[in-house]
């Protein structure tokens, strides 16, 4: 029974994970984990003292799994599997150069993510949040013409900042809404996708000038950081409704703020920002133009669940040496 337990390859899971992944592990029976068995963040001390040695590591996105976690893991780590799309909480050239295979979890969570922004997007641009806060402050007197309005989808023009997966998603729910015109920007054009959506390949200087709503799906990257900032808001109409559903750092806050306040933009929907969680002294959340979710994009429970079993999939696979149902090509 040692001899076993002395071969089993370690792992370590930073946080509680949703049920079907943590049974994919458990019933393995090929690793011996090691887990920070909690719903809330796994401190900075912990974490580098829990991948020591370790073969496998399971992290999520609010893990930032830099070069001294690297070097805190050793030499045995093979693979990091994460619990996310979004890889930009990884050191991706050192894990590159230290030969470490990685796991994530594409597809699977397209459908609640676009979902999420079409939600997102309507409850920005009809003003929802405001609404139902009129209602139970006692705001709502009596029915006015020009209160409450917002900006509506039929006949307009969205632009899509990053036609990926997530990006034709949205893309294809928006289309029965009686959208007009598509545009987009990707670093290649994506013909597929352009060609069911009649979308057009344009630069970002013409996607915020000509679009209504400017929808952000592009991952993050040294090119996207602060992409979306004063320049880019001051090209958007007055009337434009700003969605993002992406990762926090491709927009400026500062400058969207203050697009906010000066009426440089009409709206803006956010469900990702820096930091996560948002202070709640943050400016942002002072206006009632800004709709601010806590990063709920693929938050179902079956969406969840998939994603779990999907991570935990993926580490085991790395350990044994076999293909991962889903490796990121670094
Ligand atoms: P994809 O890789 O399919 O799409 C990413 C898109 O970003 C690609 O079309 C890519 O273009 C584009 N892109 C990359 N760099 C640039 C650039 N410099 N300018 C314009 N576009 C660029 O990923 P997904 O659609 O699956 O996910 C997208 C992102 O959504 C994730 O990286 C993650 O950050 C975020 N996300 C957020 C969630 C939430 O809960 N809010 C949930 C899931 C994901 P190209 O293909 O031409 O390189």
């Amino acid at each position: 029974m040692t001899s076993v337990l002395q071969q089993l390859m370690k792992v370590f899971v930073t946080r509680r994970i949703p049920p079907a992944g943590q049974a994919v592990l458990t019933q393995a029976g090929v690793c011996s984990i090691q887990q920070w068995d909690s719903e809330e963040p796994i401190p900075q001390a912990e974490l580098l003292a829990g991948v020591a040695g370790k073969d496998g590591l399971l992290c999520l996105l609010s893990d930032r799994i830099d070069k001294k976690v690297l070097d805190a893991a050793g030499p045995n780590l093979k693979v990091i599997s994460t619990l996310s799309v979004g890889y930009d909480h990884l050191a991706i050239d050192e894990i590159k150069k230290r030969g470490i295979r990685v796991g994530y979890t594409p597809d699977i969570l397209t459908d609640a993510t676009a979902e999420l922004t079409v939600a997102l997007l309507l409850a920005t641009s009809r003003r929802l949040p405001e609404s139902i806060l009129e209602v139970k402050n006692g705001g709502w007197t009596t029915w006015k013409p020009l209160w409450m309005c917002g900006y509506g989808l039929s006949g307009s023009t969205v632009g899509i900042i990053g036609l990926g997966r997530i990006g034709r998603a949205i893309g294809y729910r928006l289309k029965p809404f009686g959208v007009k015109r598509f545009l987009y920007t990707s670093r290649q054009p994506k013909l597929e996708a352009a060609a069911e959506l009649k979308a057009e390949f344009v630069s970002i200087d013409k996607l915020a000038k000509e679009s209504d709503f400017v929808i952000v799906t592009c991952s993050l990257v040294p090119e996207t950081q602060g992409m979306c900032n004063r320049d880019f808001f001051r090209k958007m109409k007055e009337t434009s409704v700003f969605i993002n559903t992406s990762r926090g750092a491709v927009v400026n806050q500062e400058d969207l703020y203050e697009a906010l306040v000066n009426g440089e933009i009409a709206a803006a929907g956010l469900d990702v920002t820096t930091p996560e969680p948002l202070p709640t002294d943050n400016p942002l959340l002072s206006l009632k133009n800004c709709v601010i979710l806590p990063h709920i994009g693929s938050a179902t429970y079956s969406t969840r669940n998939v994603m779990s079993a999907l991570a935990a999939n993926n580490l085991l696979a790395g350990l044994n040496g076999e293909d991962m149902p889903s490796e990121l090509k670094l």
